[in-house]
C-alpha cells in the first residue's frame, strides 16, 4: 500500500484578512462603531462560516432529526450526527460516541456530577478541585457533596500569580479522592495548568479527571488522547461557535457505564407507563430536541479554526497577550496580575486609583469591551483579597492597533481617576 504523505501545515494566514471574516469587528456596534472587543474569554466573535451555517440549515435543512422517516428529517439528522463527527475529531476524541451535545461547559459539568457523580459517590470520598475553579466547576460539585456525603478539597493557589501549589498535591491525592476537576486555563488569571501530567498522575492512582476546557477550546491544540483526560468539557460560543452549544467528551466506555441525568424523548429504547430502556451513549445524555442548527454551525467553527491552524491561534494569541501585557504594564498606578510568564490569552489587572467596575464603565464609553468583577470566582478574590479585577481576552482576530488604542484609553482612565 502507498503510504499516506503528511497533512501539510497550513500556512500563516493574513490576521487582516482573518479579521476581515468578522462582520461585528468589521462594521463595529450600534454604540459603539470603533469597537474594541476585549472579552472573548467571556464570548468570543463569530466568522462568516458560522453565520452562514446557521442560516442555510435554517434555510434549506430545518427538520427534527432522529424521528422523521422523510428525506429533509434524515438529511438534517446526517448534518447533525456528521457535526457530532466534526467535534470529535477536532478534540481528537477516539469516537463520536464519545461527544455527548450540551448547552455549554456548565451543562456538561452539572451532566457529569449528576450522571456520573450520584452513580459513584459515597460519603467520605473526596472531590479535588483548585481554588482557580470558575462557579461552574465548583457549585455543582458543592451541590454534589451536600448529596452524596463527599467532602471538597482545593489544590490551593500560591498568590496572585495565580499558580498552583504543586506541591501541595503530593498530600492531596489521596486513595479516598474520587473526582479530580479542574480548569485547563483559569478565566480570571490565565494560568495555563499542567493538564496532561495532572491527569496522568491521577489516572496512575485510579482517581477520574475532568477538564474545564472553556478556555482552552479554539485557543490552544487538544488532543484527548495525549491530554488523557477521563471528562472534557467545553462551550462553543468562546471557540467562534454558536450560543448554547457544546459537548461533554468523554474516555471511550465510560459514557456507557452512566445512567441518565435527564429524561424525555430521544434518550429511550422502550417506553412503558411505570418505566423505561435507555439508549445506548450519547443519545442516552440528549433528551429532547438538540440545538440542532448550532451543533452544526459548531462544526463550522471547528472547520473554520482548523483551516487557520491552532498552532498559528496559539502564537498569534501569544504573541497579542504578551504585546497587551507589557504595553498596559507602562500604565502608572497599573498592576498585573497572573503568570509572570505563560499565560492564556488575557491580562488581569487593578488600578490603584480605581475600582474595576468603574474602570470597565469608563472604557466601554468609549467603546473598548472589557469585563470587570470576580469573573465568576467569588473565592479566589476573596483569597487574594482583591476586589475583582480588570479583564481583558483577546482572541487571533485582534490586532496590535487594537491594543494601542486600549492601552491609551486606560492610560486616560489612570489620569481620570487620579
Ligand atoms: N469554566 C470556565 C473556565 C469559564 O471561563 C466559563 C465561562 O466563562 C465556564 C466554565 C462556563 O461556561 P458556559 O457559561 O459557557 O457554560
Amino acid at each position: 500500500p502507498m503510504a499516506i504523505p503528511p497533512a501539510a501545515p497550513v500556512p500563516e494566514p493574513n490576521w487582516d484578512a482573518v479579521r476581515s471574516s468578522f462582520p461585528l469587528l468589521v462594521s463595529g456596534a450600534a454604540e459603539s462603531p470603533e469597537l474594541l472587543y476585549f472579552d472573548s474569554a467571556a464570548s468570543s466573535q463569530k466568522p462568516e462560516p458560522v453565520l452562514s451555517a446557521l442560516d442555510n440549515f435554517y434555510r434549506h435543512d430545518n427538520a427534527n432529526v432522529h424521528r422523521g422517516l422523510y428525506a429533509l428529517s434524515a438529511r438534517a439528522t446526517d448534518a447533525f450526527e456528521n457535526a457530532r463527527a466534526t467535534v470529535a475529531s477536532f478534540f481528537g476524541a477516539a469516537s463520536p460516541r464519545d461527544v455527548v451535545f450540551t448547552s455549554g461547559t456548565t451543562a456538561a459539568i452539572n451532566l457529569v456530577a449528576h450522571s456520573w457523580g450520584r452513580a459513584n459517590l459515597k460519603p467520605g470520598d473526596r472531590i479535588l478541585l483548585t481554588e482557580l475553579e470558575h462557579h461552574s466547576n465548583l457549585v455543582p460539585w458543592q451541590l454534589l457533596a451536600a448529596q452524596t456525603g463527599a467532602q471538597l478539597v482545593f489544590v490551593p493557589v500560591l498568590g496572585p500569580c495565580g499558580t498552583l501549589d504543586e506541591s501541595a498535591l503530593d498530600d492531596l491525592l489521596t486513595p479516598d479522592v474520587k473526582l479530580f476537576a479542574f480548569t485547563h486555563i483559569s478565566n480570571s488569571l490565565g494560568t495555563i495548568n499542567p493538564a496532561a501530567a495532572w491527569c496522568a498522575r491521577a489516572r496512575s492512582l485510579g482517581i477520574t479527571t475532568l477538564v474545564d476546557g472553556a478556555q482552552s477550546a479554539g485557543h490552544i491544540p487538544v488532543n484527548l488522547a495525549s491530554l488523557g483526560c477521563d471528562f472534557y468539557a467545553f462551550s462553543g460560543h468562546k471557540m467562534c461557535g454558536p450560543t448554547a452549544i457544546g459537548a461533554l467528551i468523554a474516555r471511550p466506555g465510560l459514557l456507557d457505564a452512566m445512567p441518565p441525568f435527564l429524561g424525555g424523548g430521544e434518550m429511550i429504547e422502550s417506553v412503558s407507563f411505570l418505566q423505561s430502556s435507555w439508549r445506548e451513549a450519547p443519545w442516552r445524555f440528549e433528551a429532547g430536541t438538540p440545538p440542532i442548527a448550532q451543533a452544526i454551525a459548531l462544526a463550522a467553527a471547528c472547520r473554520y479554526l482548523d483551516s487557520i491552524g491552532l498552532d498559528h491561534i496559539a502564537a498569534r494569541d501569544a504573541t497579542l497577550t504578551a504585546a497587551l501585557k507589557s504595553s498596559l504594564a507602562s500604565i502608572p498606578g497599573l498592576r498585573i496580575v497572573g503568570p509572570p510568564h505563560e499565560r492564556g490569552s488575557l491580562v488581569s489587572f487593578v488600578m490603584d486609583q480605581a475600582h474595576p467596575h468603574d474602570l470597565v464603565t469608563f472604557a466601554g464609553e468609549k467603546g473598548l469591551c472589557l469585563r470587570g468583577g470576580h469573573h465568576c470566582t467569588q473565592p479566589l478574590m476573596r483569597k487574594l483579597a482583591l476586589p475583582g479585577t480588570v479583564r481583558a481576552s483577546l482572541y487571533f482576530y485582534n490586532s496590535f492597533d487594537e491594543i494601542n488604542a486600549a492601552t491609551r484609553i486606560l492610560a486616560d482612565a489612570g489620569r481620570y481617576f487620579a
